[in-house]
């Protein structure tokens, strides 16, 4: 069995990925399964997704905890502690990484091991579309070609998956030319023949026992008032909103509308983002009617200023 785990933020499209990919694997022929975990989280926070595939049954079921390959859809990810990245990864983990970087560059600063592969899916998206897009063609494609799989079951799988989210052939058709160009971009590093998490000579098979908590600490409540400012979701952010100040006549909007609130005004009405919050939603540069905010896309270092 083949076990993937796909990290993104919310709205980059790591579910889509493992389901493309989860197709694919129909199309070769295995028996596949895929799931998201993401619960009530907000647009940018750290999500994952589980492709598994095998000739036989599938008999596991849950979050992935030893990857045969990790998907990651930007390198933010790898500092962000909830989003736990290199859990379960050993150095015969393959490790995909979104990043403008170098993948030994990468390995060093992050401490990640594994064998990791680094590609620019952003800069790519960026160049064919202009503009911000969502990932899910771009990293179900590198996974695709990664595991093995051939071009013609990454197509169809797309084909299937974005039909079936009802998009226009001719967005369909852009995506499967971008999914061509990961295919062929991606530098390939081994992905190893996992196991199948059970009994194995010399690792006997183990049962294991929910546990269950009571409510009042099972259910997720409040227990401290006012914290939020300290989780700083800027970390979050891969493209963020530049105020340029001529185009601005004060209206107001983009304060109004920042989820986080993350923009405050001047005495007279300017807008100011704070970067420590803001986690790169565009919410506000949909709604500025001057087009005063433009989007620029993050360096790969530290984010706050
Ligand atoms: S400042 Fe803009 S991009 Fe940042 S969180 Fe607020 S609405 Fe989103
Ligand atoms: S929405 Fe645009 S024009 Fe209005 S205050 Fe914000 S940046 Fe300025």
């Amino acid at each position: 069995m083949i076990r993937v785990r796909f990290h993104g933020r919310g709205g980059q499209g790591a579910k889509t990925a493992s389901r493309i990919l989860g197709t694919a694997a129909f199309k070769e022929g295995f028996t596949a399964q895929d799931s998201p975990i993401y619960g009530a989280e907000r647009r940018g926070a750290p999500v994952a997704a589980f492709t598994r595939f095998t000739r036989g049954p599938i008999l596991e079921r849950g979050l992935i905890a030893s990857p045969d390959l990790v998907v990651v859809a930007d390198e933010t990810l790898l500092s962000d502690p909830a989003a736990r990245v290199c859990e379960g990864v050993t150095d015969a983990t393959a490790v995909f990484v979104n990043t403008m970087r170098a993948p030994d560059a990468l390995r060093k600063e992050s401490g990640c091991p594994g064998r990791v592969t680094t590609l620019d899916l952003t800069g790519l998206v960026l160049a064919k579309l202009g503009k911000v897009g969502v990932l899910s063609v771009v990293l179900g494609a590198v996974a695709a070609r990664l595991v093995g799989f051939s071009a013609e079951s990454l197509r169809a799988a797309v084909a299937e998956e974005l039909g079936s989210l009802g998009l226009s052939p001719s967005v369909i058709e852009q995506d499967h030319a971008l999914a061509a160009e990961c295919f062929q971009t991606v530098p390939v590093v081994p992905v190893g023949e996992g196991d199948m998490g059970g009994a194995q000579p010399g690792r006997p098979a183990s049962l294991w026992t929910p546990v269950y908590e009571p409510p009042t600490k099972g259910t997720a409540r409040i227990a401290a008032c006012a914290n939020a400012p300290q989780r700083k979701t800027g970390d979050w952010r891969v493209f963020r909103p530049v105020l340029e100040p001529e185009k601005c006549n004060g209206c107001a909007l983009c304060f109004v509308y920042c989820p986080e609130a993350a923009i405050t005004l001047t005495a007279n009405d300017r807008p100011v983002i704070d970067y420590d919050h803001c986690k790169g939603c565009m919410l506000c540069v949909e709604e500025c009617p001057t087009k005063a905010l433009k989007i620029e896309r993050e360096a790969t270092t530290a984010k706050s200023e």
